[in-house]
């Protein structure tokens, strides 16, 4: 009996434990490093009343009527450069966008509503209190939170410290994975190859795709197809790492042993998902160790990753695992599909006149790992629907351009 991909991942949830250990970063190391302590604002920003464009400032209390005004310029503040003097009835101050609005200035006239001179300038525009000023504290106060606690810091949470002046910032510590590779067959790239070998691609695969995360991979190598080997391995790296990711070796072949030494050593929660491709997936715990063992067909290893470790990754790290952006488009070719597991395809989604349209990266097989090459999209069709022909609706998952990961929705 298959296990259903939702019950699954709902199992899985269960497994998983936040790491809960903390660490302090520089700013510029925390990109992708999970906020362990809601910040708030050190500062209020702007920090003060500020120009928000060339012009000059004056005191626009009783001026909002139109009709000519005229001032004496007596001073000018510039970005960085306050001005010494204030601003009384009869006077302005010239400021640029960014300085700081002279004392007795609520207000800004642009400078292309002026005419004049560099001691006197004339404008027949209204003046309305505040205009043109950036108020002290209108992007935030001072005090309030500028990052709550279990978000994955962005680029643009970065931006946002750094403008607030926050220069090291208190995250979960990153979690530990160890990952191999398991089978007789494989070769490092880069090595040439013996009779029967193929290059391992999934620790690459599995390596590459935690690089998105707040992780540390710990790698353990390939190993051979043998019980006392595995067994091993398998103890060192409980003791080492968080998670222990294997490919390969979960099947019901000769040499599959990687899930009878798990259940000999730790403890498999689930085995088998109705799931295409990956359905040879394991799940459980060596230690106190989380155990994925991922099938060893290449694009099983990546399907079942991101399906199952990915979330289950976010979730030790100490954040809320944000489902993938699912949107539906239109099937440009029919696909035969049997009732039962559901599947992912990899695809290449784009926008025609006639809205998303997506077609399958040729034939599906698990060990083509070309089907992921120029994919964009993975198409999901449902356990229980049957073969689609041209123009049926499915949901499709966005892959991110780098990391081939599924693009989080926001
Ligand atoms: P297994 O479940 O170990 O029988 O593996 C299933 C298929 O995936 C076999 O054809 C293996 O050769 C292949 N495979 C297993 N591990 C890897 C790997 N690390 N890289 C590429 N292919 C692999
Ligand atoms: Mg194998």
């Amino acid at each position: 009996m298959l296990l259903n991909v939702d019950v699954a991942i709902r199992r899985l949830h269960g497994l998983v434990h936040a790491v809960g250990e903390r660490e302090e970063v520089d700013l510029a190391d925390a990109r992708g490093r999970i906020v362990a302590e809601t910040i708030p604002a050190p500062v209020d920003l702007p920090p003060f009343d500020a120009s928000a464009m060339d012009g000059y400032a004056v005191d626009g209390a009783g001026l909002d009527g139109g009709g000519r005004k005229t001032w004496r310029v007596v001073d000018a503040s510039l970005a960085g450069h306050p001005a010494k003097t204030s601003v009384s009835a009869g006077t302005a101050i010239r400021v640029f966008t960014g300085a700081v609005m002279p004392r007795g200035a609520d207000a800004v006239v642009l400078q292309e509503d002026v005419t004049g001179d560099d001691h006197t300038v004339t404008s027949d525009a209204p003046v309305k209190p505040l205009q043109h000023v950036r108020r002290r504290g209108h992007d935030v106060r001072s005090g309030e939170p500028l990052c709550t606690a279990g978000t994955r810091l962005n680029t643009y949470h970065l931006s946002w410290l750094a403008a607030c002046g926050v220069a090291r910032i208190l995250v979960n510590r990153r979690v530990r994975v160890a990952v191999f590779s398991t089978g007789d067959e494989l070769a490092e790239p880069g090595a040439p190859l013996g009779a029967g070998q193929i290059y391992d691609s999934n620790r690459f695969s599995v390596s590459m795709l935690l690089r998105e995360k707040a992780a540390t991979v710990i790698d353990f190598g390939r190993l051979p197809d043998d019980r006392g080997a595995i067994r091993g391995a398998l103890c060192d790296a409980s003791e080492a790492a968080d998670v222990v990711v294997t490919s390969g070796g979960v099947s019901v072949g000769e040499a599959d042993y990687v899930k009878d030494v798990v259940a000999e050593i730790g403890h498999v929660d689930f085995w088998r998902i109705a799931l295409k491709p990956g359905k040879p997936l394991a799940v459980g715990r060596i230690r106190d160790a989380l155990f994925f063992g991922l099938p060893g067909n290449p694009v099983s290893t990546i399907v079942t990753y991101l399906l199952f470790v990915a979330p289950a990754v976010d979730a030790l790290g100490g954040t809320v695992p944000e489902p993938p952006l699912t949107f539906r488009a239109r099937m440009a070719e029919g696909v035969r599909h049997s009732v039962g597991r559901r599947e992912y395809m990899r695809g290449v989604v784009r926008r025609t006149d006639d809205g998303l349209v997506v077609s399958i990266t040729g034939d599906q097989g698990s060990n083509r790992l070309a089907t992921f090459a120029n994919a964009n999209a993975l198409v999901v069709i449902d356990e229980a629907t049957g073969d689609l022909v041209a123009g049926d609706w499915v949901d499709v998952l966005l892959l991110a351009a780098d990391a081939g990961h599924p693009v989080p929705a926001h």
